[in-house]
């Protein structure tokens, strides 16, 4: 089977390959991106290809390679706050514009598509457990720029879901919430705000700067290690009676529910075994970061984000097993180490 992953280079795409090409035998991943620097340990694999191509411009080679797979992973995209708010339109041309290209290549060559949605989409809905079938999406008014990701995001899952009524195309969407793990982000760059939360922090310990706590922190995320999320896709690739068609999925650990406060005191407590940041630690700071002051007037949070994961229990028979310390610590000796 010729898997294609459209943004093999990134977090999720490169995990998601490690676990394609050691441990699948018959699969073989054909991978798209910019940049191979997250899978340049694979490039000498004879299961892997992997092309360098922009899907904003190289539209020949795409429409190529989606002809010629089996599965279209899509996975190219921007999902980093401060980008939302600083440069939407990107978000739009990228998330949006480019994807919707790949999933109509997708239907018209009749491709399985294995599609990120995002926790993102139920914005600030206020259920206690987040359903596919059942929960509200709820965003900010226009002028809240931050929605244009989960917007874009929103659209094209009702775009792949109508795909799937009228030319039947087969394809899965999957739901991440906040999974983590070993090359999340370039912890290096020192750009304030710049990262996901956890690696965020960790460039904060690093670079021996504060720690922001935006609106005082008691907003809470349930982070997933990203073991046990590719253990889901894998599972959404291998389809067992074809269980995965036309379903959406959230990808989550309910049981990770913390707050970002508590986030930063546990990623505080753990760095101090560190050789490399002891020194760092000693001198670090929590302090609050006003929301509009931190990302901008076009910011508005989430404050509570926790899935129900009943349907890919049931259907997928999927359950992650990573708890909160574990996944920090896993995280960190891959930076710290
Ligand atoms: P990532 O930023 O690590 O990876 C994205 C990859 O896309 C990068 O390697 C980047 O170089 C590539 N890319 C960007 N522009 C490109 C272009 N024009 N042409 C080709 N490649 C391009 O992101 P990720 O965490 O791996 O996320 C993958 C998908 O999952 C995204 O759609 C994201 O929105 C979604 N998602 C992830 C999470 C999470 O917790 N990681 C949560 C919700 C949704
Ligand atoms: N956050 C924070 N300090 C930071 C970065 C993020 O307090 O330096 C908060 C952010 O406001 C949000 C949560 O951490 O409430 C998670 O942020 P992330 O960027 O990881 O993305 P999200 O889960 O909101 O998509």
């Amino acid at each position: 089977m010729n898997i294609l992953i459209i943004g093999v280079g990134g977090f999720i795409g490169s995990h998601l390959s490690d676990e394609i090409i050691y441990n699948h035998e018959d699969w073989r991943v054909i991978g798209i991106d910019i940049t191979s620097s997250k899978v340049d340990h694979l490039l000498s694999k004879k299961k892997f290809k992997f092309i360098q191509a922009d899907i904003l411009k190289d539209f020949d080679l795409l429409e190529k390679q989606i002809n010629e797979c089996d599965i279209v992973f899509s996975l190219a995209a921007i999902a980093s706050p401060l980008v939302y708010v600083q440069d939407p339109l990107k978000i739009f041309e990228l998330d949006f514009e480019a994807n919707l290209r790949i999933v109509r290549l997708a239907a018209k060559y009749d491709k399985r598509l294995i599609f990120p949605s995002t926790s993102e989409v139920y914005g600030m809905c206020s259920d206690e457990e987040f359903d596919e079938e059942t929960s509200n999406f709820v965003t900010g008014p226009v002028c809240k720029q931050r929605w244009i990701y989960s917007c874009s995001k929103q659209m094209l899952d009702r775009v792949i879901y109508a795909y799937g009524i009228r030319d039947r195309l087969r394809y899965t969407l999957f739901r991440p919430f906040n999974w983590i793990g070993p090359r999340l982000d370039n912890i290096y760059n020192e750009n304030s705000g710049s990262s996901r939360v956890v690696s965020q922090f960790l460039s904060n310990i690093l670079h021996g700067g504060n720690i922001n706590l935006v609106d005082g922190g008691k907003q809470s995320r349930c982070f997933t290690y990203i073991s046990d999320a590719i253990e889901a896709l894998i599972k959404i690739i291998e389809n067992n009676d074809n269980c995965a068609d036309k379903q959406i999925f959230n990808i989550g650990t309910p049981y990770n529910e913390i707050t970002v406060k508590a986030l930063a005191n546990k990623i505080i407590e753990f760095s101090r075994k560190y050789e490399k940041i002891k020194n760092q630690v000693a001198n670090i700071k929590i302090v609050n970061a006003d929301s509009v002051e931190y990302y901008g007037q076009s910011y508005q949070d989430v404050f509570k984000r926790v899935p129900s994961i009943k349907k890919a229990q049931n259907i997928l028979k999927w359950m992650p097993v990573v708890g909160i310390d574990e996944l920090l610590i896993k995280t960190m000796d891959f930076y710290f180490k």
